[in-house]
């Protein structure tokens, strides 16, 4: 990714964006978005692309992305268009790991669980290293309390909130967050990489691992997660192998319009 200072969408490559586009429909595809839910990648030091307010998997277009500044969450250009209400997850995370390049924000139903159980989400199988033996649980409560007059809806609206939630993520450790993945009570989790392609891989499978946990959870017997050293080597596996099938899994289904892909 350049450094330059990208501060408007005909900046950016249509690689990139059409590369963004299919991330939006590959997480509604695997079940990690809805109509809500979010993912972002990271243009320069201090922007960000998003999609603007609409469900993820209806994203079709230049028209629906706007170019977000880091500092503050708030769109580079004055007139545009209407974003989501938790985009200060994105610009906190950001703003806090430099290197990381991608954010995604899941409401997950096989994940949200974790969030709310004394059982830990941890790596129970090996595509789910990346998880290691500690996923933290942010509580939006904690917030709350420091600030009392906040709208206690759940949702990351402003920058205090979403710089809580970053802190959760741990210390910076090369730019990138210790705990990549950090649950948040009772409405979902944020994975976060440094690409796009590994932030959706990893949000599919934080969701299958949760599945496997808990289907391993109700056999009744004792669960054996993965070691320390299991999950940090098995976490080095990349995307090159799967994004090409989830990419044609989208092209071939006509609910998705990407028209900055060549298929189209
Ligand atoms: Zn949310």
């Amino acid at each position: 990714m350049s450094n330059k200072d990208i501060k408007e969408i005909s900046q950016v490559s249509e690689e990139l964006l059409c590369k963004y586009i299919h991330a939006c429909h590959i997480l509604h595809y695997h079940g990690l978005v809805d109509a809500y839910g979010h993912i972002s990648v990271r243009l320069s030091p201090s922007t960000f692309l998003m999609s603007r307010y609409m469900a993820p998997p209806l994203v079709a277009s230049t028209k629906d992305l706007v170019v977000y500044k880091v500092e503050d969450g708030e769109a580079v250009a004055a007139d545009a268009q209407r974003g989501f209400s938790e985009r200060f997850i994105h610009s906190e995370t950001y703003k806090a790991y430099p290197k990381t390049q991608s954010v995604l924000h899941s409401h997950s139903l096989d994940v949200v669980p974790f969030s709310i159980s004394s059982i830990p989400l941890q790596a129970c199988f090996h595509r789910a290293g990346f998880l290691g033996t500690t996923v933290p649980v942010w509580d939006v409560a904690d917030v709350y309390r420091e600030y009392p007059s906040y709208n206690q809806d759940m949702k990351v609206t402003n920058t205090k909130l979403g710089s809580a939630l970053a802190k959760s993520h741990g210390p910076a450790v090369n730019g990138q967050p210790k705990y990549p993945i950090v649950l948040m009570r009772g409405h979902g989790f944020v994975a976060t990489s440094d690409m796009l392609e590994m932030t959706v891989l990893r949000g599919i499978y934080t969701a299958q691992n949760a599945k496997v946990q808990m289907a391993a959870t109700g056999l009744g017997g004792q669960v054996r997660v993965l070691a320390e050293r299991e999950g940090r080597e098995t976490g080095k596996t990349g995307v090159v192998k799967p994004w090409p099938l989830w990419v044609l899994e989208v092209e071939d289904n006509s609910i998705y319009r990407n028209h900055l892909s060549k298929k189209e």
